[in-house]
């Protein structure tokens, strides 16, 4: 069982620590996306001095490229990224239903590669081969994105995922007895914006012999709170929770810490970095604006980020204008940073008893509210 421990609770919210083979995440956490084995422009050495803990790594994306019989021959995924911490790989379950014409039986899944239009199928039991052949610590079971966000889709979506989980559970062990080092599974909870689907989700998934939980799916931003009560009420307290795919907003990160989130993850801070948005204290700016052309301050003042350290404002417009790589290694530090810094910052307050203020100071500053 993967070892998570509980420091201190408030509420829904924990702070704890969970012991992956390649190492501690001290938590809330929030893990870089790494989706093709690389967080986009930047090195893993720069994930490591901005302070990220883990990254996370995209099942679907190193199926087709380079596919994992080569990542298992490298060692895995941490040694053939050279990325020496923990980490994790999702199901490639969200990428595949993302697809154009992919057909789904109660076997498993058939579609074509988005790079060369290749025929594929993946199944519970090839998800769980794939992860364990990428060797990451912990591991998503593999689970059906509803092709709509109507009730009797979500439900049916809801259903096949608990049955696929079943039978990943069983090829986990499998695995499990055969291979080494120790690798974890997370069920993922399915449900979309019902909430009673949500409910019925994750009584099913915390009956299941699993390491943790992900939860997974469609939900709208408004009701992720309300969401989060509902399924971590029911999650057992003594296992690790992953949000998936949030975080791009600061306040879905302090909506889902208070709400009995652990880890997070999600691509949009870097992905904004390369468009040259960039989080402030004071919100989101365009670096492109001409307003920054001469201004010779730091992006943020209070940032230690190697971007805020060294560069200016008027720098870093200067070489999104001119499409400088640099522009999206410096912008992407800083993003990353900031999320990981927000993350980082809510467990203090946490520890320290001063999450409520702190979240109404951020959000109240960060959203001019
Ligand atoms: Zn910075």
């Amino acid at each position: 069982m993967l070892k998570f421990d509980i420091e201190k609770k408030q509420g829904l919210a924990r702070v704890g620590i969970i012991h992956t083979p390649h190492g501690d995440i001290k938590t809330p956490a929030f893990v870089g996306a790494a989706t093709r084995a690389t967080v986009k422009a930047l090195t893993m050495k720069e994930m490591h001095d901005l302070g990220s803990q883990a990254i996370l790594a995209n099942t679907y994306h190193l199926v087709l490229r380079p596919g994992t019989e080569l990542i298992k021959e490298a060692g895995g995924l941490a040694e053939f990224s050279s990325w020496h911490g923990p980490t994790f790989t999702d199901s490639g379950g969200f990428q595949i239903f993302s697809l154009p014409n992919v057909k789904i039986s109660e076997k498993g899944v058939k579609f074509k590669s988005h790079i060369d239009g290749a025929n594929f199928e993946m199944t519970p039991e090839s998800s769980m081969q794939a992860q364990w052949a990428i060797g990451a610590d912990i591991h998503m079971a593999f689970d059906h994105l509803a092709k709509s966000e109507n009730y009797n889709d979500m439900k049916e979506a809801m259903h096949r995922t608990h049955a696929w989980l079943d039978r990943c559970i069983n090829e986990h062990q499998k695995l499990k007895a055969s291979l080494s080092p120790e690798q974890y599974l997370y069920a993922v909870v399915q449900g979309g914006t019902f909430n009673e689907l949500r409910a019925e989700s994750a009584k099913y998934c915390a009956s299941k012999d699993v390491d943790g939980f992900g939860i997974g799916g469609v939900f709208t931003a408004e009701g992720m709170a309300e969401m989060l009560q509902v399924v971590n009420s029911i999650l057992p307290e003594n296992k690790p929770r992953h949000l998936l795919g949030m975080g791009q907003e600061p306040i879905d990160l302090f909506d889902g810490a208070e709400n009995g989130c652990d880890t997070f993850d999600c691509v949009g801070p870097t992905r904004m970095a390369r468009n040259g948005s960039l989080y402030t204290y004071d919100g989101r700016i365009n670096i492109k604006n001409a307003k920054y052309t001469h201004d010779f301050t730091p992006l943020m003042i209070d940032c230690d980020c190697e971007c805020c350290k060294n560069y200016t404002k008027a720098y870093l417009h200067h070489l999104f204008k001119t499409d400088e790589i640099t522009a999206k290694v410096l912008a992407s530090i800083h993003n990353e940073h900031f999320v990981v810094s927000v993350v980082n910052k809510i467990r203090e307050s946490l520890i320290g008893n001063t999450f409520t203020n702190y979240k109404s100071s951020f959000l109240s500053r960060y959203y001019h509210k």
